[in-house]
């Protein structure tokens, strides 16, 4: 009897031990976007609100993971309160395309099964980071474009809205401005080249995850460029460009000039140095991001993270919308030198 009390002592302290040691495993990292973000272009109150959003989005991911949920659940519910803020460029908010409307890109990836999903140029989908998960979970597909990705997702039960929820003033007027510069430069106004190479506000939206599992999960969200052309797709729909994850490697998601994610494949390049030539994450990120994308003048960054759960955010801009939360730390941040 005695060695029988012994024995079950033993196991529950050695199950509770492992239950500790799988915890502390957890993590999440987002970002709100990158790009030149300087602190006097954001008062005190947007400053506040942006942080306000960006924690809001955190302790939303991180709540999923800490009850044990899964972390592709953890980013989407991180993504999702970022979609329904307007202060990032995704869902609510997001920018608009040269004709003035808005079309939405999103995706996700699992990294214990490489099962992904993605949406590219829907209208009325107010979750786009939702039909993401769809097309992953309930379709033969890895993407869906157009009308017929907002047929999808309204077959699947999600919330569809007029393009017009998407609204918001401080966008708009982005717009006005990116119109008014174009038309003075008499530019070919249907490439909408000369645009992509001005200067950008970006605000794309992502999160990356590990949970007590040990499972990674990445995925990304929104509006695309301001003024880009109809039909146009960045790389953050595109696996690979601007989302990636594998348990074997790292999990990622981008944001920046998304013609130079997609042509440079910067989230699955930054995994593939770390899975082939043993590189830290860090490393890895640094060399895409701080070399090879700067030398060509990709601007942009990534969050990213490996599978013990180390945060890692790296851009080449002033700024990048920022935070993670680990079982030991948690931070927001705006600016490049905080
Ligand atoms: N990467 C996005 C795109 O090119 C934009 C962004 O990150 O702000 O569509």
């Amino acid at each position: 009897m005695k060695k029988l009390i012994l024995v079950v002592f033993l196991v529950v302290i050695l199950s509770g031990g492992m239950a500790v040691a799988a915890k502390q495993n957890i993590s999440i990292v987002i970002h709100g976007g990158a790009g030149t973000i300087q602190r006097d272009q954001l008062s005190a109150a947007q400053e506040e609100s942006i942080k306000q959003a960006l924690q809001a989005a955190l302790d939303a991911g991180y709540a999923v993971l800490e009850s044990g949920g899964d972390s592709t659940q953890a980013i989407i519910a991180a993504i999702k309160v970022m979609e329904d803020s307007p202060n990032f460029n995704a869902g609510k908010g997001a920018v608009y395309t040269k004709p003035g409307k808005h079309e939405l890109d999103a995706s996700i990836m699992r990294g214990s099964d490489l099962e992904a999903g993605a949406v590219a140029g829907v209208s009325f989908t107010k979750n786009p980071i939702l039909a993401a998960e769809q097309v992953m979970l309930n379709s033969p597909h890895v993407m869906l474009a157009g009308s017929g990705a907002d047929t999808f997702s309204e077959l699947k039960g999600l919330a569809q809205v007029d393009n017009d929820y998407f609204d918001t003033e401080a966008r708009f007027k982005a717009w006005q401005e990116v119109d008014a510069k174009t038309k003075a430069k008499k530019a070919e106004i249907a490439s909408g080249q000369d645009v992509l190479d001005a200067e950008f506000k970006f605000g794309t939206v992502g999160a990356v995850a590990v949970d007590q599992a040990g499972n990674l999960a990445a995925g990304t969200s929104t509006g695309g460029m301001t003024y880009k052309a109809w039909g146009r797709i960045g790389d953050s729909p595109v696996i690979g460009a601007g989302t990636y994850a594998d348990n074997r490697s790292c999990g990622i998601s981008a944001t920046g000039h998304g013609e130079f994610f997609i042509r440079y494949a910067v989230a699955h390049d930054i995994c593939a140095r770390v899975r082939y030539q043993n590189k830290s994450l860090q490393q890895a990120a640094d060399e895409v991001i701080m070399e090879e994308l700067k030398s060509v003048g990709g601007s942009g960054g990534i969050i990213g993270m490996d599978p013990a759960g180390k945060p890692v955010m790296v851009f080449n801009t002033p700024g990048m919308y920022r935070g993670y939360k680990t079982t030991e730390k948690s931070k927001v941040a705006i600016y490049g030198d905080e």
